[in-house]
């Protein structure tokens, strides 16, 4: 592969410069740790690629592991999405683990904390827990329970584990310095009691472990040598070793955490919680509404994995927090697309073309090549008759000589068919143009080797035989929000930014050849875009999603 050659990213200086030091080749382990709170959103595929990519490029196990230790927000629905969607990215998993399996091991070393003196059953309210916890400015102060015996936390505990103390009344908490700089290290709370059913564990466990006492302990049961987690965890990582410190023994490795930048994408929100509100408040129709920036929902709209694959590859791992420009996606997409997507004809916003030196009940059979840029994708038949569909925008009366499309008196092309010249036109009452009258050139046909078939003409317009055409739904999605970074407004919820207009539903006609596509095949509407077909097709109507347009329409209007 080529990476050899390309410079290696912080992360891969820091495992090389362990390989070089304190790790083997064999002992390289990843993880990568999902909440199942929620679908995997685009910023996931950073760390996903990051771990996966890693484990491909030094040939060492990346784990998936479900970070499941509250049950008030996950569901088995959500690691069953997950699941999907990583696989469907083309990564491979060596071991499918949840911190829930870990409870029984994570409870055991509880006990040691405790029977240790490093930890103690605290009885106040979180409020005046939050109080005596200081400020960045002002120490903490530790609380009255602080000292209480070793016989007394293992009889509260034991408490707080069978569910005999009401949930709530005790908390689990570390005992480490209530005067530390690091406000986490100020005796933090590892475990808390929670009368709810586990999508795992059931009502086996009324007590639930804290991020930073599962993550870490978690990492070290299944032996991963480096944690990659976003910045916002760089001050957790002295927690995050003082609770290894207390347990890990000299024979085994020793987890590493080090941190990178989270990867923000302009004109949405990249947060479960957040993406969940938008499900819930019925601004998108599903977590895999295909205006979500879920991998589910990208899936849905037409991306395809290597689109996303090279999208993250692409924008690479940092060490700063960034936001990149949606139009980046878009036009990872559009690369894959162009090579991969049959070329097909609809027309979007109709109007009547009617061929009057074109007999009436013919149907004449032409050949359309499928993709220039494929040489093996072929050839398809498609219809040609006396009526016709062109788009409304591609004729005028009159226009002058940059207008490259239909004008009265004038010539086109008709893609994969004849030159067309525009003789007529019939309007309504409003002045709307319903039909235009048209002579065709019989001797024209593209590809057939005649003279007038290598005529140049400017325009080459796209068409449908109306009386082939299949009517089918398009739905033309924008951006979901109308600002670039919805949710960094201090005085202001994400919400406000939602655009009313993200959805179009219209109805158009496409040629005949689109009624054998399948749920998520992939076509270019020739000179509009690229469309996939959605799951809610029927045998009666095909449904397209417009994935992306072929030009970035959003550039000028930025610019
Ligand atoms: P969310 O706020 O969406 O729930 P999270 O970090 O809480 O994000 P997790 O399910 O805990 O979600 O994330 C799993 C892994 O993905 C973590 O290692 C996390 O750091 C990483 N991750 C999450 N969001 C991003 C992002 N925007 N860019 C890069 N990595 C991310
Ligand atoms: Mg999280």
């Amino acid at each position: 592969m080529s990476e050899e050659k390309e410079p290696l990213n912080f992360i891969e200086q820091i495992i090389e410069d362990d390989l070089k030091t304190s790790h083997s080749k064999d002992t390289l382990c990843f993880r990568f740790p999902p909440e199942p709170n929620g679908y995997l959103h685009i910023g996931h595929a950073s760390s996903i690629s990051l771990n996966f990519g890693l484990g491909l490029r030094y040939n060492a196990p990346v784990n998936l592991r479900f970070d499941d230790t509250n049950p008030a927000k996950e569901e088995q629905r959500f690691v069953e999405a997950i699941k999907r969607d990583i696989e469907w990215l083309g990564f491979e998993w060596a071991q499918e683990c949840y911190a829930s399996d870990y409870f029984q091991q994570l409870y055991d070393w509880a006990i040691v904390l405790i029977n240790n003196g490093k930890a103690y059953v605290d009885s106040q309210s979180s409020d005046a827990i939050a109080e005596q916890k200081g400020t960045p400015i002002k120490e903490g102060v530790n609380s009255p329970f602080r000292n209480r015996s070793v016989e007394v936390n293992l009889a509260l505990f034991e408490q707080m584990k069978t569910g005999e103390a009401p949930e709530g009344l005790h908390v689990l908490r570390a005992k480490i310095n209530m005067t530390s700089t690091n406000m986490l290290m100020r005796d933090p709370i590892i475990y808390r009691t929670l009368h709810k059913s586990h999508h795992r564990t059931g009502t086996d466990w009324k007590i639930f472990p804290m991020y930073d006492w599962t993550h870490g302990e978690s990492d070290y049961i299944e032996q991963v040598s480096h944690s990659f987690c976003t910045l916002e965890f760089l001050p957790h990582r002295e927690l995050y070793d003082w609770f290894l410190d207390e347990v890990v023994v000299s024979e085994k490795l020793r987890p590493k955490q080090r941190e990178f930048a989270r990867r923000n994408l302009s004109h949405t929100v990249v947060s479960k919680r957040k993406l969940a509100r938008l499900v819930e408040n019925g601004v998108v129709a599903s977590w895999d509404d295909p205006r979500m920036p879920t991998i589910s929902g990208l899936r849905r709209r037409g991306y395809t994995p290597a689109s996303i694959r090279n999208f993250a590859e692409g924008i690479g791992v940092g060490k700063r927090d960034n936001l990149i420009d949606v139009s980046r996606l878009e036009f990872s997409i559009r690369e894959d697309l162009n090579k991969v997507a049959d070329r097909v004809m609809a027309v979007l916003d109709p109007v009547k073309v009617i061929i009057t030196n074109f007999p009436e009940e013919k149907t004449e059979w032409l050949d359309a090549e499928n993709n220039q840029e494929d040489e093996n994708a072929g050839f398809r038949k498609l219809p040609f008759s006396r009526e016709l569909y062109i788009e409304k925008e591609d004729f005028r009366e009159e226009a002058n000589k940059k207008f490259f499309r239909l004008k009265l008196g004038k010539e086109v092309r008709l893609k994969n068919a004849y030159i067309i010249k525009a003789e007529s036109c019939v309007k309504d009452g409003d002045g709307n143009v319903t039909e235009i009258h048209c002579t065709y050139d019989p001797e024209s046909r593209s590809g057939s080797g005649t003279d007038a078939s290598m005529r140049k003409v400017k325009g080459t317009l796209h068409w449908v035989s109306i009386k082939d055409a299949l009517e089918i739904e398009v739905r033309r999605y924008d951006r979901l929000f109308i600002d670039p970074s919805p949710d960094t407004h201090k005085d202001k919820d994400f919400m406000e930014f939602v655009n009313p207009n993200s959805l179009d539903i219209i109805t158009g006609y496409g040629e005949p050849s689109l009624s054998e596509l399948q749920v998520e095949d992939k076509v270019q509407f020739q000179r509009i875009g690229y469309f996939t077909v959605d799951k809610d097709s029927t045998l009666d109507k095909k449904v397209f999603n417009r994935t992306v347009g072929l030009r970035d329409s959003w550039t000028k209007i930025d610019q």
